[in-house]
């Protein structure tokens, strides 16, 4: 972003998630971490691509890691360079910041996610419940097959060892495993699931599906203010 102050971030690890995502565990030169919420992302720069301006990418590690981590998909030029990027590479970033989280306190979290965008609420989920939260948290989480499923072990690992975590996966392009919904994410059927009372619903992933979603949660009457979105692509 135009004026954001520029910070320089050194690779400290990258770790493959699935065949085409990966995870790059970064700190600031002096081998610290800026301080963000759950929910922010940073907007990283190669100033010789087509994007001079930079491209965003959520925060997927939790605020008291000793690494900030973003995971990235591969999909053009700006992410496969990122998704490329070895130990020791640096990078120039912003420092967090956006306003993707929950603003209230003891509200139920209802999170939607499509394809990569789980990234800001494996940040939450992890944060929260790391924190001994007593809020519930659902987590409803779309992709087109089983294997491209990112943080698929942490999470089953987080909804097994929580009472007040629930989760769902939703298979879109290949029949599910057992335990799997078939097909895309209803609003009427999450509502069915979480009722509209005391809850936030925070939406990530492509424009579309942020879209649906919250056109499908209007229609039940949630109202505006209670519906966080985050759009991360054009399709
Ligand atoms: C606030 C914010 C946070 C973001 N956080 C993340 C993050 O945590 N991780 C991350 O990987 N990206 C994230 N993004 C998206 C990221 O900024 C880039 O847009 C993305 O990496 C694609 O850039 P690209 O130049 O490589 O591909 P592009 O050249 O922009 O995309 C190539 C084509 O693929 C389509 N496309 C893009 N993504 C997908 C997809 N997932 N599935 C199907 N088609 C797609 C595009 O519409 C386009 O037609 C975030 C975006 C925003 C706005």
């Amino acid at each position: 972003m135009e004026g954001e102050p520029k910070e320089t971030f050194v690779v400290v690890d990258r770790i493959r998630e699935t065949e085409n995502v990966a995870t790059l565990k970064l700190t600031l030169e002096d081998g610290t971490v800026p301080v963000y919420a759950p929910g922010q992302f940073i907007t990283v720069y190669f100033p010789d691509t087509h994007t001079p301006e930079g491209k965003a990418y959520s925060m997927s590690s939790m605020p008291s890691d000793k690494t900030l981590d973003i995971t990235v998909k591969a999909i053009g030029e700006f992410s496969h360079r990122l998704c490329g990027m070895q130990s020791g590479d640096t990078f120039t970033a912003s420092l967090p910041y956006g306003y993707f989280y929950s603003e209230l306190e003891n509200t139920d979290l209802v999170m939607l996610a499509a394809g990569i965008g789980i990234t800001p609420f494996r940040s939450m989920l992890r944060c929260y419940l790391k924190g001994g939260t007593g809020r519930k948290l659902y987590l409803f989480y779309s992709n087109r097959t089983v294997r491209d499923i990112v943080f698929k072990e942490e999470l089953d690992k987080l909804a097994g060892d929580n009472d007040n975590m629930f989760m769902e996966y939703h298979i879109t392009r290949q029949t599910a495993s057992a335990g799997m919904v078939d097909g895309r994410m209803e609003a009427d059927s999450i509502f069915e699931k979480v009722g509209g009372k005391n809850a936030e619903f925070l939406l990530c992933g492509s424009v579309s599906f942020v879209r649906d979603m919250w056109r499908g949660l209007r229609q039940k009457n949630i109202s505006e203010e209670l519906i966080y979105t985050e759009a991360f692509f054009s399709q």
